[in-house]
């Protein structure tokens, strides 16, 4: 059942949203915070976390749990893996690999699945550029 509209929150729904489209990033919470800051001054974190929420329920954004194990998030719903940097962090989009046919799971473990994300991890492009830590 949906509340009566509150234009207050759509807007500040909108913002949040627009922000997470505008970056190919997968910004944090506190990223995204401070980017709607500058549209809507008086917007709070609980505010922002709020609406996330309800973006995420709606199906209009996903979440992905990077290396800081914090929650990151794509406006990007269309069907992608994501490779995360073991060195920096970044979480890079990687388009065109297949979904594994998951419905043989339900034979192997009982489970239903409804969706699965794929994350890879190694060394970024960037990364791969620098001299290796030292042990
Ligand atoms: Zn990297
Ligand atoms: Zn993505």
């Amino acid at each position: 059942m949906k509340n009566r509209p509150r234009t207050r929150e759509t807007k500040q729904r909108r913002v949040v949203y627009e922000t997470i489209r505008n970056t190919y990033s997968h910004p944090t919470a506190d990223w995204i915070f401070e980017q709607v800051r500058d549209t809507l001054p008086k917007v709070s974190l609980g505010t922002v976390y709020r609406n996330l929420g309800v973006l995420k329920d709606e199906g209009l954004v996903r979440e992905i749990y990077g290396n800081d194990r914090r929650a990151h998030y794509d406006a990007d719903i269309s069907h992608h893996a994501h490779f995360i940097c073991d060195l920096c962090d970044r979480i890079i989009d990687v388009r065109g690999v297949k979904n594994i046919d998951w419905r043989t799971l339900k034979d192997l473990v009982g489970c239903e699945v409804s969706d699965q994300n794929v994350v890879f991890s190694g060394r970024c492009a960037g990364c791969q550029q620098q001299e290796p830590k030292k042990a």
